[in-house]
């Protein structure tokens, strides 16, 4: 059922600093109670702050970054989950938070991979080439850095083993969808997609669609005999594999004693599947008509759009003339879209204290629910649990 708001009073502040119980906002994008959400996105600096999206993958103990805006809130633990980062464009307050993040990744085995506009390779290099590496040779350390080229994706790794200097990777198809959106990368749980939009450079826009949805029926699941653990991880994972109808699994009884069971019987009986979870992700466009349609064919359907609303549209030149789009073109992307929630962000500090309107105009221009994203539990909160 699509919520009607057109006012404010309506807006969802599901806001809180507190890790999961916070993200209720996040959660309930499926718009479905019993439907768990595998993207849990946060604002890392709010909707005034520095841009950088967090977005956990549910289960699997890693996450994603949408631009690397100051990322010192993050605590140093989270930080190490981050697998994938895609950087719009480099402007300062989408990148700063670079070196932060490339900081606690030194000692890590497993790579960072950081896609970005066309010539963002040669950004990553030149803020590696602003320090000195010598000490580095036997860190494991690994960046794979990627860029959009035309209909290619250029890429190169920097190595601790290679002191952190450029090295070429074959390059691979960018290959686009009749709606012209490209695939950036594609996993069993996940696609990531991008396009290249016009903010006076390019600037990349970017959604994460689910494969398919695989949720448990816990009555079922109960009446078993069975209780949630971590099998069920394992479970799902064969469900999204394929694999043979004969395989079996340990699964967990009430009493807590493992039970060992054919999967193909349990993924039958317990698990539904459903279309996938979208989020989209778009910032620092011009308000130009090809800009517009590219970001609304990237939101087509999300069940969560975030995009920039840094102006009030009273403001409207102002803002084409920066590269931006207002509040009210923010909401029409999302309802031409069709998507079913808008987090307005990235507000412009010349409306400090009239954040209020920001989110107003949004709402008025889209028919869908607007929320305020929460923001990940701090950096002490983190150390506490
Ligand atoms: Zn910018």
């Amino acid at each position: 059922m699509r919520a009607r708001n057109h006012s404010f009073s309506k807006r969802d502040t599901s806001t809180s600093p507190s890790g999961p119980a916070g993200i209720r906002g996040a959660d309930t994008a499926c718009d479905n109670a019993n439907m768990r959400a595998v993207f849990l996105p946060y604002l890392v600096n709010g909707a005034g702050g520095d841009p950088a999206l967090w977005v956990d993958v549910m289960d699997e103990g890693r996450a994603l970054l949408c631009d690397l805006g100051d990322l010192s809130r993050l605590a140093p633990r989270k930080l190490m989950r981050v697998e994938r980062a895609m950087v719009t464009h480099t402007h300062m307050d989408h990148f700063i938070g670079f070196d932060v993040l490339l900081r606690q990744i030194l000692g890590r085995e497993r790579p960072l991979t950081i896609s970005g506009p066309p010539g963002f390779i040669d950004r990553v290099e030149g803020k590696l080439r602003g320090y000195d590496w010598n000490l580095i040779e036997h860190y494991p350390v690994k960046i794979i850095a990627e860029e959009i080229d035309g209909d290619r994706i250029r890429a190169a790794e920097f190595s601790g083993a290679g002191s952190l200097s450029r090295s070429p990777l074959p390059d691979r198809p960018f290959t686009r969808d009749a709606a012209g959106v490209g695939v950036l990368h594609a996993e069993r749980a996940f696609t990531l997609h991008a396009d290249l939009l016009d903010h006076g450079i390019p600037v990349m826009a970017i959604a994460l669609r689910e494969t398919e949805h695989i949720s448990v029926n816990k009555d079922r699941l109960t009446r078993r005999g069975l209780r949630p653990g971590a099998w069920l991880r394992e479970l799902k994972q064969i469900a999204r594999r394929c694999r043979p109808a004969d395989e079996l699994l340990d699964a967990e009884t009430l009493e807590g004693e493992p039970r060992r069971l054919p999967a193909a019987e349990l993924i039958d009986d317990i698990l539904s599947r459903s279309p996938g979870q979208r989020l989209a992700y778009v910032t620092d466009i011009r308000p130009t008509p090809e800009n517009i349609e590219k970001a609304i064919a990237l939101a087509r359907d999300a069940d969560l759009l975030v995009c920039e609303a840094p102006f009030l549209h009273e403001d409207a030149a102002l803002a084409a003339e920066r590269g931006h789009l207002t509040a009210r073109q923010a909401g029409e992307i999302a309802q031409a879209a069709g998507a079913r929630r808008l987090a307005p962000f990235h507000f412009s500090p010349r409306y400090t204290g009239r954040e209020a309107e920001l989110w107003q105009e949004a709402a008025t221009a889209f028919q869908g629910r607007v929320i305020e994203l929460p923001q990940p539990a701090g950096r002490q909160e983190d150390r506490l649990q």
